[in-house]
């Protein structure tokens, strides 16, 4: 027995089957990644596969019970044509901005099946959202008002559901929303009064839809995830003892998370969907009226997307081998590792060539910005590049080109493709 992990033992990144590799090229939407690059007329750039959108979508409805709406928070990835293909497949959108909002409904999202979520929500959006007759997931006692307001002035149902600032966290989230003391919702305790506020207002066209819990975000534990929908249906239940009118809408929220880092494995969905199940027949009694929502971005649309930059220069420094793209932080600011991880980790990433390369090298994968947190894959195994190569970085349908300081240097914006 030998005391010391063999180097096979070393945590590795999830397979990325998702896309085909033929010859060495990547393969999105059926098209290989070299010609894609050329029908963009540049790089870098991110495309996203709407074969595996739907193939993702169709894997939830099955493991899922066909009760349980499936909604898109498109804070994801908010690209138009995307969110427009997404808003065919699910039951409802998300939106967090009237400028969202305006993309949901421009992409012919059912108005009675987007909610408005946010914790700033300005008096003009609160008027949009009354006057697209979308349901306002109400985060402050400031905002019913303010909806009085514009329902009267419209002529208008202003739609209200509430959501709660839970007494439980999400256990094992990568980013925690829910639970302690939080800038998002209403703290559960005080939602009895701010409800018997809500019945009294009935009358200035306030109309009370239900609760939304949203705990946190990229969870790949299911267990945590069935704990956190049993305890969010759990508090609904008990705050529907106290709700001004029977609840129609539950969104128990979602955290379904992705496989990034090395030794991260995927989400499993059956034991979710047997919680599910459970609390749908729960509340076939409990809350008769009441449709079950989960909401979704990540894992509805973060696998079908990668982002794919070209090799520049392939420089060593030093012993060690840089792959100098024209793409990076600015444009996959997660990717860096500088979007909320406490410790840099490599994304998955392939080298994408046409010249029938084998060999492997390990490399560094950094961008044109001059600054050292520019770094795309640190040291990974990839095959050999040349300049003109792609470099591919996988998971990259969530959180990329809009959640990037794409200003930042002034290299320019990234195009999105969706093939
Ligand atoms: C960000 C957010 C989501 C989506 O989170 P993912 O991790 O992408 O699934 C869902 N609901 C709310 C309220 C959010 O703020």
């Amino acid at each position: 027995m030998s005391e010391s992990a063999p180097a096979s033992n070393k945590p590795v990144h999830a397979p990325m089957a998702q896309f085909p590799v033929q010859q060495g090229e990547l393969i999105v939407g059926g098209q290989r990644l070299s010609v894609l690059a050329e029908r963009v007329g540049q790089t870098p750039f991110y495309a996203y596969d709407r074969g595996l959108l739907k193939a993702r979508v169709a894997q939830l409805r099955a493991a899922l019970p066909a009760a349980v709406k499936l909604h898109y928070a498109m804070k994801a990835n908010p690209m138009p044509a995307l969110v427009g293909l997404m808003a065919g497949l699910v039951d409802g959108i998300d939106v967090a901005s009237a400028g969202e909002l305006k993309v949901a409904l421009d992409a012919g999202a059912d108005p009675a099946e987007i909610s408005f979520a946010g914790p700033a929500k300005r008096a003009v959006e609160l008027r949009q959202s009354v006057a697209a007759g979308v349901l306002v997931n109400v985060e402050s006692e400031r905002e019913l008002p303010l909806l009085a307001e514009a329902s009267q002035a419209l002529g208008l149902p202003a739609r209200v559901a509430l959501r709660v600032n839970p007494d439980f966290e999400l256990k094992g989230s990568g980013m925690k929303m829910g639970g302690g003391p939080k800038q998002f919702g209403i703290d559960a305790e005080v939602l009895p009064e701010v409800m018997a506020r809500i019945g009294r207002m009935a009358g200035d066209g306030l109309a009370f839809e239900g609760f939304h819990l949203f705990a946190g975000s990229q969870n790949l534990k299911a267990e945590s995830i069935c704990e956190a929908q049993q305890k969010s249906y759990e508090l609904a239940l008990r705050l529907a003892a106290d709700a001004p009118a029977p609840v129609r809408f539950l969104n128990l929220g979602g955290g379904f998370g992705i496989p990034y880092f090395p030794g991260e494995t995927p989400l499993e969905l059956a034991p979710i969907g047997a919680n599910l199940q459970a609390l749908v027949e729960r509340a076939a009694r409990e809350l008769p009226q009441a449709s079950l929502v989960i909401e979704l971005g990540r894992y509805l649309v973060g696998e079908a997307g990668v982002y794919v930059a070209r090799v520049l220069d392939r420089k060593i420094s030093r012993g060690q081998v840089y792959l100098v793209t024209d793409g990076g932080l600015h444009h996959h600011l997660s990717a860096s590792g500088n979007f909320g991880q406490v410790i840099r980790k490599n994304y998955p990433a392939m080298l994408s060539q046409t010249r029938g390369e084998t060999a492997r090298e390990a490399a560094s994968v950094v961008g044109p910005l001059c600054t050292p947190l520019d770094l795309l894959a640190d040291r990974m195994e990839l095959t050999a590049a040349q300049p003109g190569d792609l470099a591919v970085i996988y998971q990259s349908g969530a959180y990329g080109a809009s959640a990037s300081p794409q200003a930042f240097l002034g290299h320019g914006g990234c195009p999105e493709i969706l093939v």
